[in-house]
């Protein structure tokens, strides 16, 4: 598809022309992405296409296929038809295939990361860990493939026989964000194939060339035709709304911001479609007097800074035992305060850009509103003059529970840090949200640990670690963060359906 072509109705007045200021390499690791819709095999030109943005210039990096309603149901008759056949290849065939996968997007990383820190802002060493956590999506759900599970019992009251057995649930509908643009896919790519179920995608539209480059990785892979199908569109209520609808759609999984996900549970509701969210989070990090001090800064670091404060499971809220509160500030605001900002394809930077001009206001809105509440900037704090929307590393001490980044996702490089005084208080503030994703626990005291990772009302915990993705571990939130988990033993049951047949004997 020539980018120049088809009209740019989606293109803003006065947008940034194409720069020609990328580097050859840059140049060829987005010409190498398919700019089409991937629909039963096929890449699909259309006549609207919307612009994929290099948030640290502000540049056009190119423009791709934006997907109609008729298009969204054209991939879902596609995952249909595909649905039946693939279901029936053996388990061992899904698994091999999902393995090939694995080992072409090791081998492809460098072209990958490029792709992904270009649409996307993080710094390429970043996006190559994102790459390797995609690919062992791949690998893991390979081997769960083949150890589905059932079961053989007989009936208390005698006289029959319950034969329980898994199946794929059909045709999934996976929606992801733009914060991490080929993980979030992964894992639910990997899971649905592995089950046996087919899909359509619908990548964030600010990063769909993640998704687009891994599409035709899995097509090489030999992932048949009309089993993975994407679709790109500016306009993503208009159509996945009729796809939701049909009652070809069996399984809808989300991840993304809450507010989206409740719409579309409401939407799910309507044919009782089943549904996996992972939602928003709120994160707490609390840090016990008797931590391992290098350990808890490093830990908030990690917690903080990945993705630059753009992750569902970033440190949200750090609230730190008074005795060594302001130790632990200075120590972090040193860590922080030398981490090199830029655009992420420059050696050595940490702190990239944030995804757009939208999400430095947010930052800038509540870093002033936890002032005017009377935090203190102790580093940071001001926006940066373009081009690109840089926010740079910024810490605030005595951050009252009223400031408004206390109860929303901060989604930039802000270290928000507040003082408690005893344990029981510090849990019940950190429960203190609709939200729990995740929360991490600093101390060195195992009993003190265990209880009150037990007492926290969240998905999960990383106790004197600052970060617990992991494609072997279930991922996932309680209460408003969402339903059903990522990952682990159980992912792969978010698309299989139980069935028991009763057997007369
Ligand atoms: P978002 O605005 O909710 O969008 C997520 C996805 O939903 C995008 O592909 C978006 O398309 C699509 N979408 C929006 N409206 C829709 C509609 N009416 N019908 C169908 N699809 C629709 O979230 P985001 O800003 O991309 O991502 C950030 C959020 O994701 C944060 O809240 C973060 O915490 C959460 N997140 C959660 C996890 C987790 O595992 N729990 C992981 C990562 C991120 P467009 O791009 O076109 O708007």
């Amino acid at each position: 598809m020539s980018e120049e072509r088809g009209l740019l109705t989606h293109e803003p007045a006065g947008s940034a022309p194409l720069l020609d200021t990328r580097s050859a390499a840059e140049r060829a690791a987005i010409d190498s992405v398919p700019k089409g819709l991937f629909l039963g095999g096929r890449w699909r030109d259309t006549p609207a296409t919307l612009p994929v943005l290099d948030p640290s210039t502000g540049a056009r990096l190119c423009a791709v296929a934006d997907a109609t309603p008729a298009d969204g149901l054209d991939a879902l008759t596609a995952a249909a038809d595909a649905q039946a056949d693939w279901a029936n290849t053996p388990a061992r065939t899904r698994g091999d295939i999902l393995m090939r996968a694995h080992r072409a997007l090791l081998a492809d990383t460098e072209r990958l990361a490029l792709i992904m820190t270009l649409e996307m802002g993080k710094p390429v060493p970043e996006a190559r860990g994102e790459v390797a956590y995609a690919a062992e999506f791949f690998r893991w759900f390979a081997e769960e493939a083949v150890r589905l599970d059932g079961g053989y019992l007989p009936a208390p009251t005698g006289g029959s026989r319950f034969l329980v057995t898994k199946q794929p649930v059909g045709p999934s509908l996976l929606i992801t964000p733009w914060n991490f643009p080929m993980a979030m896919g992964a894992r639910k790519i990997a899971p649905a194939l592995a089950a046996g179920c087919t899909c359509v995608v619908k990548p964030a539209e600010q990063t769909p060339l993640s998704m687009l480059a891994l599409a035709a990785i899995l097509a090489d892979a030999g992932v048949p035709a009309g089993v993975v199908n994407v679709v790109t569109t500016a306009d993503p209520g208009a159509v996945m709304t009729p796809i939701i609808a049909d009652p070809r759609s069996r399984k809808l999984s989300f991840t993304g911001s809450t507010a989206i996900g409740k719409i579309l549970l409401e939407q799910c509701a309507r044919t009782v479609m089943r549904t996996s969210m992972e939602l928003g989070g709120n994160a707490p990090l609390l840090v016990f007097d008797d931590a391992d001090l290098d350990e808890a800064v490093e830990g908030a670091l990690a917690a903080k800074m990945r993705n630059i404060g753009q992750a569902c499971t970033a440190a949200n809220r750090i609230l730190v035992q008074r005795g060594i509160a302001d130790e632990f500030a200075q120590r972090l605001a040193a860590r922080m305060a030398v981490l090199p900002m830029g655009r992420g394809t420059e050696p050595g930077v940490v702190v990239g850009p944030l995804i757009d001009a939208d999400a430095v206001a947010k930052v800038e809105h509540l870093v002033a509103d936890a002032r005017r509440r009377g935090a203190t900037v102790r580093l940071g704090g001001t926006a940066i003059d373009g081009p690109g929307t840089f926010y740079p590393a910024t810490l605030l001490t005595d951050v009252p529970d009223d400031a408004e980044l206390c109860h929303t996702e901060i989604f930039g490089p802000v270290a928000a840090i507040g003082i408690f005084d005893t344990e029981d208080e510090a849990i019940t503030r950190a429960n203190d949200t609709p939200y729990g994703l995740v929360a991490y626990v600093f101390t060195e005291n195992l009993r003190r640990g265990l209880r009150v990772c037990e007492a926290l009302d969240t998905g999960m915990v990383g106790l004197n670690q600052g970060v617990v993705s992991n494609p072997a571990a279930p991922f996932g939130g309680v209460k408003e963060s969402g339903l059903g988990r990522e990952g682990g033993f159980t992912g792969i049951d978010e698309f299989l359906e139980t069935k028991y047949i009763g057997v007369k004997v």
